[in-house]
């Protein structure tokens, strides 16, 4: 058997027909930039999120940077933000001129650690960019409740958390704004790079738009500089198209989660992920701790499975982040996961025999 780490041609295979006539109607149509299909996402989205504002622009990354510059967040600032990630909820903070601070993740669960927030707020935090890391909700009420009494702009990071829940309510609804991407491979994936933000706040979602929009609103009414972040009216039709499918996929990705689980769950070398309590995980990512990681990976591939690493290196251990002169084993929970994590292949489109396969080649690797 040859198991890819994920399969979008599956999908296009799912999706009758649908995506060669958007493709051709956008070519006749020749609104590239700002076409119908734009609005018509917006709105769909906000829709079946609360009815906050959805502000479409070109990348997840862009989604965080224009949200914490319209915020005001700047030279001097420090941001708090987790240590395992990806790149793109750290490096946004930088590219505002502010300094992102690290704070280690919960080792149950993997997302920002509430009880390591407190000793890392000085007089300078402004804000805090929480990442549902892998599908799974933060634990949104703690970090809440210091950022109200902190006074701290929330920032969710929905990237890889297209409708997970915490007591019934959806990701992006918790903070002041929320950024989601729709990288090709992410929950709700576009055919190219395309992200969005969201809040309910009116005079935010007003200058997020401008902002990204070369600082109007109108044609040549130019308020401020901002910059060009938008979304393809292409990229805004094929994810309207595959919208309506965004649950039923999310299900499928928790059934196959739950299966991979349960077949695990008599392997003492590896540990399957927690979820967290009234909350709804959607399995961006399967990733299990396992031991001996790098030849479990070897030997999973010899056997036709890809498998990746989410993530290589906790973002402190970064080249990138060098300068802020963090040492080796600071990041106690991160630093352990680098080396230990390891993600399976899972997208709604796996077949469950799949599963059984890659379970019985993961239990025949510690047999050895
Ligand atoms: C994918 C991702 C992003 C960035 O999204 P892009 O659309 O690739 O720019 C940000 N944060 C996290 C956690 C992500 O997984």
């Amino acid at each position: 058997m040859k198991i890819p780490f994920i399969d979008l041609k599956r999908q296009y295979d799912s999706l009758p027909g649908a995506v060669n006539d958007v493709f051709s109607d956008i070519i006749t149509n020749s609104s590239f930039v700002y076409g119908q299909a734009v609005q018509e996402f917006e709105s769909s989205f906000s829709k079946k999120l609360d009815n906050f504002h959805t502000i479409s622009c070109a990348s997840g990354t862009d989604a965080i940077f224009v949200a914490l510059k319209c915020l005001g967040i700047g030279a001097g600032d420090e941001v708090l933000t987790p240590a395992f990630s990806w790149i793109s909820s750290a490096e946004t903070i930088s590219l505002c001129h502010a300094r992102p601070v690290f704070v280690d993740v919960d080792p149950d669960y993997y997302t920002l650690d509430p009880a390591r927030i407190e000793k890392c707020i000085t007089r300078k935090t402004k804000a805090i960019v929480v990442v549902h890391l892998y599908g799974q909700m933060a634990q949104m009420d703690q970090i809440m409740e210091l950022c109200e009494r902190y006074r701290l702009f929330l920032i969710e990071d929905c990237a890889q958390a297209h409708m997970s829940r915490l007591k019934g309510k959806v990701a992006g609804t918790f903070g002041h704004v929320a950024a989601f991407s729709f990288y090709p491979t992410k929950n709700l994936g576009a055919y190219g790079d395309a992200g969005c933000v969201l809040t309910s706040d009116d005079q935010l979602a007003e200058r997020i738009r401008r902002f990204a929009n070369h600082g109007a609103l109108q044609k040549n009414d130019h308020l401020i500089e901002g910059m060009n972040s938008r979304m393809d009216t292409l990229q805004a039709a094929f994810l309207l198209m595959k919208l309506p499918f965004l649950d039923a996929w999310n299900e499928s990705r928790r059934e196959h989660a739950s299966l991979y689980s349960s077949l695990l769950s008599d392997i003492p070398e590896v540990r399957t992920p927690s979820v967290l309590v009234d909350s709804v995980h959607t399995f961006h990512i399967y990733a299990l701790r396992a031991r001996d990681r790098d030849s479990l990976q070897q030997f999973l591939l010899e056997n036709g499975i890809q498998t990746l690493i989410h993530y290589p290196k906790a973002l402190p251990n970064l080249k990138a982040y060098r300068l802020l002169g963090h040492r080796p084993g600071e990041f106690e929970v991160a630093g352990a996961m680098e080396k230990d994590v390891l993600s399976l292949p899972i997208f709604p489109e796996l077949q469950t025999e799949e599963i059984h396969y890659i379970c019985q080649k993961i239990k025949a690797f510690y047999q050895k």
